[in-house]
C-alpha cells in the first residue's frame, strides 16, 4: 500500500455508503482522494482532520460524459491525474421487465455501466499519458453480477452488474494486450447497510431488521486489501457474502 501514499485517486459516488467508506479509508492510507458525486457537501462532510492523506470533494454526475470529462479536466489542472480509479457509483430501482419505463432502466445503465466504462477509459488514458504503469482500476461490482436475479424487478440491475463482470475481463486482456503493469479488479458484495436500499420500496422496515447486513468499512477493507498486494498480484474479484446471506 505504501507505493500509493500521496498518489491520487478517483472515488465515484462518494457522497454516501460504499464510497463514502473508500474514500476514508483511502484518505487514512495518505492518499490524495477525489471524491465525486452530485451531493457534494455530502463528500466535503468526510473530511478527515488527522488522517495523512486529503480529501477533495468534487461535483459530477457519472451518467453525464461531459461532466466525467470535466472532472479528470479538473483532476489533471490541479493533482495531475488518476493513479486509482475505483468505479463505485450505481444505481439501483424496482423496474419489472414488463412494466418499467425506459428511461428509469436508462438510468441503470447510464451510471452503473456507461459511466463506468467512461471512468475507466479517462482514468487509463490518464495513466497512460504521465507514464504510471502501477495504477489500479477497481469496480464495486454485486454479487448479482454473479448470480441471476431472485425477481424480475431487479433484472436490469442484475444485467448491468453482469455486465461490469463482462468489462472487467475485458479491461483485464486489453491491459495485457497492452504489456501494461496497470491492474484491476472487482469486489462483488451482498447485502450493505446503505442508502441504495431506499430506492426499493420491497426493503421495508421489517425486512430491513431480518436482512443480515454487512457494513460499507467491511467494502472498504476489501479494496485497501486490493490494492495492498504485492505488484505482481492482481486480485481479480472478492465476493463477500454476510453470514447467512440468502443472496
Ligand atoms: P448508496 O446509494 O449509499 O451510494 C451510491 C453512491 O453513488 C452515492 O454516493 C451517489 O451519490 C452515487 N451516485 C449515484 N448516481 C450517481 C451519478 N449519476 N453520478 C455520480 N454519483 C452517483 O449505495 P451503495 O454505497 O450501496 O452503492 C455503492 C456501490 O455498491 C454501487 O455500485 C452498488 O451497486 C454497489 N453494491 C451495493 C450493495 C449494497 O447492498 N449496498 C451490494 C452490492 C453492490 P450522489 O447521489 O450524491 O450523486
Amino acid at each position: 500500500m505504501e507505493r500509493y501514499t500521496g498518489r491520487v485517486a478517483l472515488v465515484t459516488g462518494a457522497s454516501s455508503g460504499i464510497g463514502a467508506a473508500i474514500a476514508q479509508a483511502l484518505v487514512r492510507k495518505g492518499l490524495k482522494v477525489v471524491g465525486l458525486a452530485r451531493r457534494v457537501d455530502k463528500v466535503k462532510a468526510l473530511e478527515l482532520k488527522d488522517a495523512p492523506g486529503k480529501l477533495y470533494a468534487l461535483q459530477g454526475d457519472v451518467s453525464s460524459e461531459e461532466s466525467i470529462l470535466s472532472a479528470f479536466k479538473w483532476i489533471e489542472d490541479n493533482l495531475g491525474g488518476v493513479d486509482i480509479l475505483i468505479n463505485n457509483a450505481g444505481v439501483i430501482g424496482e423496474l419489472p421487465l414488463t412494466s418499467a419505463k425506459t428511461a428509469d432502466w436508462k438510468r441503470i445503465l447510464d451510471v452503473d455501466v456507461l459511466g463506468l466504462s467512461i471512468c475507466t477509459r479517462e482514468a487509463f488514458q490518464s495513466m497512460l499519458k504521465r507514464g504510471v504503469d502501477d495504477g489500479f482500476i477497481i469496480h464495486i461490482n454485486s454479487v448479482l453480477g454473479h448470480i441471476p436475479p431472485g425477481s424480475s424487478d431487479i433484472a436490469m440491475y442484475g444485467a448491468a452488474k453482469h455486465a461490469v463482470t463482462a468489462l472487467l475481463e475485458g479491461l483485464r486482456k486489453d491491459l495485457v494486450a497492452r504489456k501494461s503493469k496497470i491492474r484491476c479488479g472487482q469486489i462483488s458484495p451482498g447485502y450493505v447497510r446503505t442508502e441504495i436500499h431506499d430506492f426499493l420500496p420491497k426493503y421495508t422496515p421489517e425486512v430491513r431488521e431480518k436482512t443480515p447486513w454487512m457494513e460499507s468499512e467491511d467494502i472498504a477493507e476489501a479494496v485497501v486489501y486490493m490494492l495492498s498486494q504485492h505488484p505482481r498480484v492482481q486480485v481479480h474479484d472478492i465476493i463477500i457474502r454476510s453470514v447467512g446471506s440468502d443472496l
